[in-house]
């Protein structure tokens, strides 16, 4: 499978290295190739430049937002939040038509300072934003509440624990799923929650995990849902 990676961060550089890992052709994508692989020095999370990181990673290619959606069957939003929705138009609507866009970002609001707040949240998502700017994009939302090394290898945290999924079509979830369990996550973790709407719930999970980070001091840990009852009367 051909991916696109939208995103040069924690998140775009642990996907598209797991993706090629996994034997998929992943294409990271930036603003500005040449201006990306000209930077030196640590990023803002203490991330090497992406030219050293691409040098340890030679099978994972680096394109434009556009030129890596145009050659992709499933596109990954791993941009900034804030920024997501011009990335996604940078990339180009008819790039993301009748592609699963899986969507991993979160809408942190730094305007305040930290702990970070969401924008949009409540009463609407970034999930539901991109999906209503990208109609015929297949938006799925998952892997948004954790840390990034765990999305990709999620037994980093020991035990049972749990990976959410929204979105509005079926297949492209079925799809994103396959892709999870393909990760490790076995299937009894992924809770499909139903529609894109539903990701405002894990959106707002999002200030919940900020501050468990700062109790816990690293980043290698998740939410869990234990369940009591039988699955009837759960009504699953
Ligand atoms: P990030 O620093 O949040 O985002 C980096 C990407 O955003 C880069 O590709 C950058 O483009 C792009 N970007 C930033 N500002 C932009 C602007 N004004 N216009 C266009 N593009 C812009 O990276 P991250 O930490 O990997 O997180 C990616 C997403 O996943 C975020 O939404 C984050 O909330 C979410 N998330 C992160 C984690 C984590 O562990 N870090 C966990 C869960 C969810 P260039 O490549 O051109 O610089």
């Amino acid at each position: 499978m051909r991916y696109a990676v939208l995103g040069t961060g924690s998140v775009g550089r642990t996907l598209a290295a797991r993706l090629a890992g996994l034997g998929h052709e992943a294409v990271v994508g930036t603003r500005d190739p040449g201006a990306t692989l000209a930077r030196t020095g640590t990023d803002a999370y203490g991330n090497a430049p992406f030219a050293a990181w691409q040098s340890a990673h030679p099978g994972v290619a680096l394109a434009t937002f556009a030129d890596a959606a145009a050659g992709a069957e499933t596109v990954v939003n791993a941009s900034s939040g804030a920024a997501s929705l011009g990335v996604l138009t940078a990339a180009g609507a008819a790039n993301l038509a009748g592609k699963t866009l899986v969507d991993v970002a979160n809408p942190l609001d730094f305007s305040h300072g930290a702990p970070p707040a969401l924008d949009p949240v409540n009463t609407d998502s970034l999930g539901e934003q991109i999906q209503r700017a990208f109609p015929e994009a297949k938006v799925v939302k998952t892997l948004n509440t954790m840390n990034a090394a765990v999305m990709a290898d999620p037994a980093r945290v020991p035990g049972a624990h749990t990976v959410f999924v929204s979105g509005d079509d079926a297949d492209a979830k079925k799809a994103v799923t396959a892709l999870l369990e393909s990760f490790g996550w076995p299937s009894a973790s992924v809770i499909d929650l139903g529609g894109i709407a539903t990701a405002r719930g894990t959106e707002m999970l999002l200030p919940v995990w900020l501050r468990l980070y700062g109790v816990i001091g690293h980043p290698d840990f998740n939410f869990h849902i234990a369940r009591g009852g039988t699955a009837a009367a759960a009504g699953a």
